[in-house]
């Protein structure tokens, strides 16, 4: 049995490399292109389980040769995909991603295809995985109803649950109430809070903004600026790895997958904050998401 259930999506992230992102109505002849797992949920198991923790993934692909590139790889991880449903009626998802290699900006369209069809019945079919559980992860990439389902029958379970708020996009407040860890990034802090944060007293002055709508622990991610986490008693301020980043894309999954994995082990809120900073450093090193998650190997 599986002691981390993440709830979310995959998508196959197709990459093209090149002078420029064309503008509309250009054609351009690109560099290169690569083609490998994304969607945050993905990512964040991924990252759990060459970690070494044992994960299962609830998600929603289509019956095609994204779905299949996307058990492959799941099973490459020795992630647990009996909790995949694999549908016939839908395509799995895709984001098509341009990318300027020589400032590295990108854009990105993403089609979520299958999970945009997920419903309470599909997950109640393995909500024994998420009962069990020690942590549930999930994110803001699936229907709402099937995260707010989710995340109570977690906390009525007395499972440990953690929202990363990702994509930002407005929540009921009833959520917070099923929340023990979330998990913005700096503008998604900013969209559940109005404040701009660019420094520690920012983060501060909007962790308690989120701690009172009902939040009970709250880590805002800083980019290359590191973290910051209140749970209104104990605050921690940690700096980022000094690492040479080739590719953020994905470090924020790299981070929540670190902390489940870390809290997942009983280690002290310190420690785990430690940890899922260090997984988040090393996943900027390689190119791509769900490939770029480093193992418990590379951390020593
Ligand atoms: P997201 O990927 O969701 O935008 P962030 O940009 O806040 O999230 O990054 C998440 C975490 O990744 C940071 O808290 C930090 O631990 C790590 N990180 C991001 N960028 C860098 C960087 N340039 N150098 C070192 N660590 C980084």
């Amino acid at each position: 049995m599986s002691n981390i259930s993440v709830l979310g999506i995959f998508v196959a992230d197709i990459i093209f490399s090149g002078k420029k992102i064309p503008s509309v109505g250009e054609t351009i002849l690109g560099d290169s292109y690569n083609i490998g797992p994304g969607g945050k949920g993905c990512n964040q198991a991924i990252a759990i389980a060459r970690l070494g923790g044992k994960v299962n993934f609830i998600s929603k692909i289509g019956k095609d040769d994204y779905g299949q590139l996307a058990l492959n790889t799941l099973n490459q991880n020795k992630i647990d995909t009996s909790t995949i449903i694999q549908s016939a009626d839908y395509q799995t998802g895709v984001a098509g991603i341009m990318v300027d290699k020589k400032t590295g900006k990108n854009a990105i369209n993403v089609i979520t295809g299958a999970p945009s069809s997920f419903t309470i019945d599909e997950v109640n079919q393995n909500i024994d995985k998420i009962q069990n559980s020690k942590i549930f992860l999930t994110q803001l990439e699936i229907p709402k109803d099937v995260i707010l389902h989710s995340l109570k029958i977690a906390k009525e379970n007395s499972v440990l649950t953690i929202l990363n708020p990702a994509p930002a996009s407005e929540i009921p407040k009833e959520f917070f109430n099923y929340i023990d860890y979330f998990t913005p990034n700096e503008t998604e802090a900013e969209f559940y809070t109005g404040i701009k944060i660019t420094n520690e007293k920012e983060a501060k002055e909007a962790s308690v903004k989120l701690l009172n709508l009902g939040l009970k622990k709250v880590v805002i991610t800083l980019g290359e600026k590191g973290l910051f986490y209140s749970d209104g008693k104990e605050e921690v301020y940690l700096k980022a790895t000094s690492v040479k980043a080739i590719d953020t894309t994905g470090a924020g999954d790299a981070f929540n997958g670190g902390l489940a994995f870390a809290l997942s082990q009983n280690k002290s809120i310190k420690d785990s904050l430690n940890l899922a900073n260090q997984v988040a450093g090393l996943s900027t090193l390689k190119i791509g998401a769900g490939n770029a998650m480093p193992t418990l190997k590379d951390l020593s």
